[in-house]
Order: C-alpha cells, then structure tokens, then sequence
C-alpha cells in the first residue's frame, strides 16, 4: 500500500473545508465509506499517495429516515443495517436485495450503497436498482448542496460528477405509493461473490385492475455506465405485465445494451442475458406490487 494520511472530520463543513483546501493545494483526497474498494484499490490498482477522508463518523451519512414521501439513506450505511431494517426490505425489496448481494457477511458489515455508487463500476450491483427506483444523489461541497438522479450521476467507468470538494451525502429514494413492487437481479457466473455479467432493476405501479400505470427500468454491465432504459419501462406501462409486454421490456434492454466482450461473457452474451434479467425482475417487481 502507498504512503496515506487519514482524516476522520467531525462536521458536513469541516469535511468540505479539508476536501477543498486539499484541492485547492494539489493534495489528492479520497473519500472513505467502508473502504472494500478503497482497501483493495489501494493494495493492488492504485498505490498512489493521498488523504483519506472518513465520512463515516458524521450524523447526516448515517441518517436512515422513512418517510411518507421519501426514504433517506445515508452515504456512510453498511448494507448489513440496511438488511436488519424490516421496513426497508418490505418497502424496497429489491433494492435491499441489490446491496445484500455485495460480497460476503464481512463486506457486507462495511460496504455501503454510497460507496458502490461512488465507486462507479459499470457493474455495481445497486446502481441499476438504484435508478429503478429512481433514487437522487444528496451532494454537498463548497457551492453548497445540490440533487442529481442518479442516472445522471455517473459519467463513464469509475467517474462520476462529483467535483473534488464534494462528497455524497445520502440517497432520497420515493417512497413507493400504492400498489408498488421492485425487484434487481443479476447474473454472476460463480455463486457468489463475482462481479455482474448482467443486471437488470425494475420497479413498477399497478393500479386496482392490475395494469402497470409506472415503471422504471435500470440496466447494468452491459455499458460503461449503468442505464435508464425508458423504452422498456414503456413496454410495460398500461399492460398487465403478462408476458407479452415483459418481452417487449426484456427486447428493448438487449436493444440498449452496448456491452464488451471479457472473460465473464460475450458481447452476444450480455445483450441476451440482460433481457432475461429485465423479464424476470419484471416478473417479480409484479407479483410484489400484487401482494
Ligand atoms: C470480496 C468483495 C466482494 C465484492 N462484491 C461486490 C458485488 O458483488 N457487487 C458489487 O457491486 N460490488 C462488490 N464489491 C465492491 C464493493 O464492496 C462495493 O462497491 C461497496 O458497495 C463499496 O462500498 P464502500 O462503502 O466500501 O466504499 P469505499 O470503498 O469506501 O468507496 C468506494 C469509492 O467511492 C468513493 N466514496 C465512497 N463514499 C463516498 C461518498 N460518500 N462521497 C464521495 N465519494 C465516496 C471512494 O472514494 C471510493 O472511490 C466487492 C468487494 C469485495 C472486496
């Protein structure tokens, strides 16, 4: 590991004040949530030095708050809390589902879905469900504080839109109304633990009838960034969800796929995967808003 200098700051201002002084200054910062990239990056990839800045000790990226309208997840919240949230996990199965499947019990106990959206890898597991449930990004840095859905948030592979003195907050997510369902699979070619060949978020509404009158649609590991794909949230709205529309949804996330060819899995692979993903999440996202 490279040399490093740690900062765990007390306050939101304390921690704009070090991230911009340091850029100001030319020092490279990195901020810190769980560290299960930020470690390993540092051991392998990128043994550079710079200044940690532990977000983890401040009150606002631990805030976990439900309410009527929206639900606030602080940046700093280890997916293991949000597992043990019952609430949560009925209100945001899928998402809560998304974040349970990063790495294992002891990673679970640190990383956070801050960090894994921070992070920006085409294949973050949260990303897609994320943008399903069309979650905003609660930034703060020295301009003050600003919003940003998070399809807009990441710019390319491990880039996002954070400026250096900025940092993540939390994450507002809708509080689902009414009949509500969402779902997140992915396809990994090892039980566990392995990086998405392919995912697929979905969260829909349907109204008395049944008939899907929302829907939002994320797909990940299939382009360099994770996408909004509104042509299959459209498949969807004003069907049944039978399995007509859900191939029309699954047909229009192969159509927005742009993947690469790696060891995990072909071109042909992924844009095929990824529409089975979108069926089935759809599937679910359904039968959960019925139940
Ligand atoms: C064994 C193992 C298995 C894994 N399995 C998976 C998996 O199945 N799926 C998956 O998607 N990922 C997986 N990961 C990757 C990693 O665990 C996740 O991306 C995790 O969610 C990162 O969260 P963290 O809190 O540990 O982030 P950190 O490592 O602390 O940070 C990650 C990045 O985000 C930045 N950052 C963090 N928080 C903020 C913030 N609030 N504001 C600004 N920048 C911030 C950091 O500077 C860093 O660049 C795995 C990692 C390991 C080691």
């Amino acid at each position: 590991m490279g040399d490093y200098a740690y900062a765990a700051p007390a306050t939101v201002d304390s921690t704009v004040e070090l991230l911009s002084s340091s850029a100001n200054s030319g020092t490279r910062t990195q901020v810190l949530a769980g560290g299960t990239d930020v470690l390993v990056q540092m051991r392998s990839t990128d043994r550079g030095a710079r200044l940690i800045v532990d977000i983890k000790q401040l009150a606002e990226t631990n805030v976990l708050s439900v309410g009527e309208d929206e639900i606030y997840i602080g940046a700093a919240i280890p997916s293991a809390i949000l597992n043990e949230n019952a609430e949560l996990k009925g209100l945001l199965p899928g998402l809560i589902e998304s974040a349970d499947l990063i790495g294992s019990t002891q990673i679970q106990g640190r990383a956070s879905i801050g960090g894994n959206l921070c992070n920006s890898s085409p294949a973050g597991d949260t990303i897609p469900a994320l943008i399903a449930n069309s979650a905003v990004c609660h930034i703060v840095g020295a301009d003050g504080e600003r919003d940003v859905p998070v399809e807009d948030f990441v710019t390319g592979v491990g880039t996002n839109c954070m400026a250096p003195h900025e940092f993540l907050l939390g994450l507002r997510v809708p509080t689902p109304k009414g009949n509500t369902g969402d779902a997140y699979l992915r396809f990994i070619p090892r039980t566990e633990m392995d990086i998405a060949v392919a995912g697929a978020g979905v969260r829909l509404t349907l109204d008395d009838s049944g008939a899907c009158t929302a829907a939002r649609v994320g797909i990940g590991a299939v382009a360099p960034t994770a996408l909004v794909v509104s042509e299959a949230a459209d498949a969807l709205i004003g069907t049944q969800v039978d399995d007509d529309a859900l191939n029309a949804a699954a047909d229009a996330c192969s159509a927005a796929a742009s993947p690469i060819s790696d060891k995990r899995g072909t071109v042909e692979y992924r844009i095929k995967v990824v529409g089975v993903l979108c069926k089935r999440a759809g599937a679910i996202a359904r039968d959960r808003a019925k139940a």
